[in-house]
């Protein structure tokens, strides 16, 4: 959702405003819905393995609360910034509430390379971050997660540090733990998976055959190499793929385990066995069916939208498309599904794995699926229903339930004093 020219956040709130206009949300009521309620920055420093001491900066954006306790993930990148931070949180706000989870929204991050780093610096890093926000954070207070750069091994470290200060084990103070900690059958692929059953209810809904239709994924990371390979199973065929060095193409079809396998051994999709080497630009650029992109923000901008030839955007990462961007495809008649909807299934699953844990139980596999599948299923419908009747886009339409269902929430609420 950020934007050619102004910052993410920005951005953001521009959207919002479009939508309470549209909504009948007055002016007060839209500066307390983009008005982040609490934001931490924290300064982190940490002993390197070379015994120099650098300084890291984090954030944790609490953006709102009403209709549960905060939640969302943490990224660790060089990139990251409050603007982006605070876009994100208000993100999952919307996100939150537009598949109707008692939760609100937030996001962290800390800016830092972990290209870079050692897992034990990476240790150090979280650990002291996670001191840092401690008093802020909780398992009815706000509730994180991994997301970009950061995973189950992540999660491990919080859940370890924020017990160790509490004096006792506190798993349900993060989602997306290693499963012997209490995390959930099924998170760690759960944002793919939901990527891939998103893009399914979409296909349907426009009368499109999944099977031997082409897609293309922009990133291999833990959301591209899940979608492509629970698309792969549902008889897509995967003709691109990239990661953060190259991209790769194969008209015939690429096995996305095979190319994860040529990852794992060699560090990156490049060089996989009979498979075209292309840029980055040019593998968003491909003619294909659907593109989804899940790497960074910012990647469909107005430089390259016009040169889009897929027929449907899903998109698996946050905010992978300007404001501007969606503009050029709505003109260019590309049907655009949105992050909030389309990468849900992570933070349902984040959700049911917090459930289990409140409730000191462990669902199987089959059980997280089905709930999954089912919540993802009905969100996209209603998404689709309000579309159909108010001639609107989905980027709007699934905006216009989300914010629509904090701001009933905010009523309801009232003002404290
Ligand atoms: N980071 C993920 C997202 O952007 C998951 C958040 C969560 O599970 O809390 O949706």
């Amino acid at each position: 959702m950020s934007g050619d020219a102004k910052n993410p956040y920005d951005n953001a709130c521009g959207q919002i405003k479009i939508c309470a206009a549209q909504m009948d949300i007055d002016p007060g009521l839209y500066e307390i819905l983009i008005s982040p309620k609490m934001v931490h920055t924290v300064s982190l420093p940490i002993k390197m393995d070379n015994g120099e001491i650098k300084v890291f900066t984090g954030y944790r954006v609490q953006h709102n609360d009403a209709r549960g306790p905060y939640k969302g993930g943490i990224r660790y990148h060089h990139e990251v910034s409050m603007d982006e931070v605070q876009s994100l949180a208000m993100g999952m706000t919307w996100k939150c509430a537009l598949i109707d989870i008692p939760y609100g929204g937030a996001k962290g991050g800390i800016v830092c390379n972990t290209k870079e780093m050692s897992i034990g610096e990476k240790e150090h890093i979280t650990r002291r971050y996670t001191t840092m926000i401690s008093q802020f954070i909780g398992p009815y207070r706000d509730v994180p997660a991994p997301d970009m750069y950061t995973d189950a091994q992540t999660m491990a470290w919080m859940m370890d540090t924020y017990s160790v200060i509490q004096g006792y084990s506190v798993p349900e103070v993060v989602t997306g733990k290693p499963i012997g900690l209490g995390g959930s059958e099924g998170r760690a692929e759960a944002t793919g998976r939901g990527v891939a059953i998103i893009l399914r209810e979409t296909a349907k809904s426009l009368g499109m055959k999944l099977k031997d239709s082409t897609v293309v994924i922009q990133g291999f990371g833990n959301v591209g190499v899940n979608a492509a390979m629970t698309l792969y199973s549902m008889g897509c065929r995967i003709i691109g793929v990239s990661d953060s060095r190259g991209a790769i193409y194969d008209p015939v079809g690429l096995n996305p385990s095979k190319v994860f396998s040529h990852k794992l051994e060699t560090g990156s999709v490049e060089g996989f066995q009979g498979s075209e080497k292309l840029t980055n630009e040019e593998l968003l650029e491909l003619e294909c069916d659907f593109l989804v992109p899940s790497a960074l923000g910012n990647q469909i901008t107005l430089k390259n939208a016009g040169n889009i030839k897929a027929k449907v955007i899903v998109e698996g990462a946050n905010n992978p498309t300007t404001t501007e961007a969606d503009k050029i495809l709505e003109n260019n008649g590309i049907l655009l599904v949105p992050d909030i909807l389309a990468n849900s299934g992570g933070v349902m699953v984040s959700y049911l794995e917090w459930v289990q844990n409140i409730n000191r139980q462990h669902w199987s596999l089959t059980d997280v699926n089905q709930q999954l599948e089912a919540k993802l299923v009905s969100s996209f419908k209603n998404v689709w229903d309000m579309k159909e009747e108010k001639g609107l886009n989905m980027r709007d339409t699934s905006l216009a339930i989300g914010v629509g269902r904090v701001a009933d929430a905010i009523r309801m609420l009232g003002l404290f004093p």
